[in-house]
């Protein structure tokens, strides 16, 4: 299913929006700049007085007017309890072996195991293959357990968290949002 991404009028990602909501953000005059070349276009009903069809485009990236308030909600994506943005951030690599899996052999592995207080953060889990966390590591830290990490968590920025948990997402928004992302962002790395 196709989404909108709505930004801020600063440019700072808001929400994504269903095409309904979309839909009526721009026919009501809500939105104060758009992004993308190739919007969609929609048609309503015809018109009595004119006999025209009335339409609608519908740009990928919409920034709301009068959303000055909105920008202390860009804050970063909190870790839920979806695996799928936590795997898409570390390129769905097991962090101790290196092996890339589907879904299906993943798991989410609290580097400070969550039974001795480790937290539920980004900081503290990566994507781990169910053999390195169920049968090599255990209830251990990598210390103990000798598993290096082969690469560091982090959480994600608001630009990379929307690229995180986005479905379907077009060519604009992805153009807009990678080119915000910090270096250090594997995301898009090749
Ligand atoms: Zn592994």
């Amino acid at each position: 299913m196709t989404q909108i991404l709505a930004l801020d009028i600063a440019g700072n990602p808001f929400r994504w929006l269903d095409i309904d909501r979309a839909i009526r953000y721009v026919a009501t005059g809500k939105v104060a700049w758009s992004l993308g070349a190739d919007p969609m276009r929609f048609f309503g009903g015809t018109q009595r007085a004119t006999g025209l069809r009335s339409e609608l485009d519908v740009p990928p990236v919409i920034a709301l007017a009068k959303s000055e308030g909105m920008v202390r909600h860009a804050r970063p994506i909190p870790l839920g309890d979806d695996n799928d943005p936590l795997f898409r951030r570390d390129r769905h690599m097991c962090a101790y072996c290196g092996g890339v899996f589907g879904k299906r052999d993943l798991t989410r592995d609290h580097i400070m195991p969550k039974a001795r207080g480790g937290r539920d953060v980004w900081g503290n889990v990566v994507t781990a293959c169910r053999i390195c966390n169920n049968v090599r590591k255990g209830c251990r830290t990598p210390e103990e357990a000798g598993m290096p990490l082969l690469f560091v968590p982090y959480e994600p920025c608001v630009f990379e968290g929307f690229l995180l948990v986005g479905r379907n997402v077009l060519a604009d928004q992805m153009e807009y949002l990678a080119a915000r992302l910090p270096r250090h962002s594997r995301v898009l790395a090749a």
